[in-house]
């Protein structure tokens, strides 16, 4: 059942509609194609009874016309002279000869009657003729009235005419009546219709019930005409002299006539069903083609709106479903716009947003480099200033504060270390009169000689500096009084070995060494005085502090 449910689904729509419309034409077209076959039946019926109805009473007038002969010959008869004559007397021989024995041959009569003027004497050809004393024309011919009708008795209806014997002028008396009859039987029924005109078939039914009562007022109705009458015949009831009916008239029309009636209902069966499917079909074509055209107008628009395109729409100003659907398919469409072109406008702007936030950050960028620049800028000054804060300018060793800086910190390691810390001192000989001499510019480059001469023989972690003017020092640490005396002597030499384009040079040793617990200014001190000593004592030579000598 599901996967029906799918296989149908999946179907276009144009063959489910065709299926669901050939559902419809099989559901409703065929009692409508049913209903209008009935509606021509019944159209060419009404016709045909028409047709029926007319003949019916050409046949019926026949009839009448047919009584009316009977009636006509009867009466030529009944003023013969010679008749009234002859049964006025009783002549019987002469009344069979020449009436009741000639009539029906002459005529084709059935039957015969001749009764006197009381009704009681008779010439017949009939052997039971009583029962017609009891008929309308006898009674009437019996009264002096002449009359023809139909009588029904049992199932054979009779056409009975009678008259009384009179003569021409009705100067004699009636001498009595005559009454003939003949029965409606098929050959006579089929001339009296053949000469109304009328080919087909043509019948008569006994009404063998009582007789109906006629009159509408007490009660009474027409009878119903006999079963298997009803259709392209046509009835009509035949009444005998009294009024009663007695039987039934039935015409049929030719056979011709009711062939063709049937070819044409089954052609108008065929037609009907034929015009009626294809007009269906077409229809339903039509439809289908409409509502593809119709379909795929809507799927371009939405493949449209698919790629992108919004301006994509449906023009569909009609107002029924399509048109529903356009304006809402429409209004959709514009609302995406809106919000598309909403988003563009928002993308635009952050775009715009981001180039800016990109801007400033390559221009923060470029400030963090110009930035870090100064500071590797601001670095190197302060280095150089720091440098220059402990730097000598003229020699490039440390100066005095940078000297005072690393005594104390030697000495605090010594002290710690457990280890020996020794302080040369000197101090350039006569660089006053050097400088008178030789000029200033001079001793500044006798100043750089001794100062090269010194950084020289500085090992790694020795503190050299210019304690002021053209006095040096040498911070020795880890260095014993005798080494420092060494180291002392071995510099005083390379001093006294300097070149100087101008004159020798000597310089004068003051050597000490920190005694823990001490100052460290009181190693400078003892230094000083030590090089106090060497410079007392003659120059260019090195004395070691002596306390006792302080
Ligand atoms: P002594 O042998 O006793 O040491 O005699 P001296 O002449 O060397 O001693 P003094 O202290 O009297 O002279 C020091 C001189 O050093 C005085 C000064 O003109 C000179 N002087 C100090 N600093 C500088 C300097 O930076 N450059 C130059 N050219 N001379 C300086
Ligand atoms: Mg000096
Ligand atoms: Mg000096």
């Amino acid at each position: 059942m599901w996967r029906l449910r799918e296989g149908w689904v999946r179907l276009p729509i144009g063959v489910r509609f065709l299926w669901l419309l050939l559902g419809v034409m099989l559901g409703l077209m065929t009692p409508l194609l049913g209903v209008g076959y009935l509606f021509v039946q019944r159209s060419l019926e009404a016709q045909q009874q028409l047709v029926q109805r007319q003949r019916l009473e050409a046949v019926v007038s026949a009839l009448e016309r047919e009584l009316a002969t009977l009636l006509r010959q009867v009466q030529d008869y009944t003023v013969w002279d010679d008749a009234h004559t002859a049964i006025s007397r009783r002549d019987v021989q002469w009344i069979r000869r020449n009436i009741t024995e000639w009539l029906p041959q002459q005529f084709h009569y059935d039957f015969a009657v001749v009764v006197d003027a009381q009704g009681a004497w008779a010439a017949h050809t009939a052997g039971d003729w009583a029962w017609l004393r009891q008929t309308a024309p006898f009674q009437r011919a019996m009264r002096g009235v002449s009359s023809a009708g139909l009588h029904r008795r049992g199932e054979t209806i009779y056409l009975l005419a009678a008259a009384p014997f009179a003569d021409e002028s009705w100067s004699r008396p009636t001498a009595g009546a005559l009454v003939v009859g003949r029965t409606l039987d098929a050959p006579l029924l089929r001339r009296i219709s053949q000469s109304a005109g009328h080919t087909g078939g043509v019948g008569v039914e006994p009404i063998l019930s009582a007789p109906l009562p006629t009159s509408p007022v007490n009660g009474g109705g027409t009878p119903s005409p006999p079963a298997g009458r009803v259709g392209v015949g046509a009835t009509n009831l035949l009444h005998d002299s009294t009024g009663q009916p007695i039987a039934w008239l039935t015409v049929e029309p030719p056979r011709a006539e009711q062939a063709w009636l049937l070819n044409a209902l089954c052609l108008a069966k065929q037609y009907l069903f034929v015009f009626g499917g294809a007009l269906a079909l077409i229809a339903s074509l039509t439809m289908v083609l409409l509502l593809q055209s119709q379909l795929r107008r809507f799927s371009m628009a939405i493949q449209r709106l698919a790629s992108g395109d919004w301006q994509a729409r449906v023009a569909y100003p009609a107002r029924d479903e399509f048109g529903c659907l356009a304006r809402a398919f429409n209004q959709m469409a514009q609302q995406l716009q809106q919000a598309f072109e909403a988003q563009e406008q928002q993308r635009e702007e952050l775009l715009a947003q981001n180039e800016e936030l990109e801007r400033v950050h390559a221009q923060l960028q470029q400030a963090h480099q110009e930035l870090a620049t100064l500071n590797a800028e601001l670095l190197e000054a302060n280095r150089a200033l720091a440098q220059a804060a402990v730097t000598d300018g003229l020699t490039g060793l440390k100066n005095h504060r940078a000297f005072q800086e690393s005594l104390h910190s030697a000495a605090q390691m010594a002290e710690r270390l457990q280890q020996p810390l020794s302080l040369v001192m000197f101090d350039i000989d006569h660089f006053k009169q050097f400088n008178d001499t030789y000029g200033h510019p001079a001793g500044d480059e006798l100043l750089r000689q001794v100062a090269q001469v010194l950084r020289e023989s500085a090992r790694a972690y020795d503190v050299a500096a210019r304690y002021g003017g053209e006095e040096f020092a040498l911070l020795l640490p880890n260095t014993t009084l005798e080494q420092a005396v060494q180291v002392a002597e071995r510099l005083r030499q390379q001093i006294r070995a300097i070149e100087n384009p101008h004159a020798p040079v000597s310089a004068s040793f003051g050597v000490a060494t920190y005694r823990r617990g001490t100052p460290p200014a009181t190693l400078v001190y003892e230094a000083d005085a030590a090089l106090y000593r060497a410079k007392r004592g003659g120059r260019d030579r090195v004395c070691v502090y002596q306390p006792e000598a302080a």
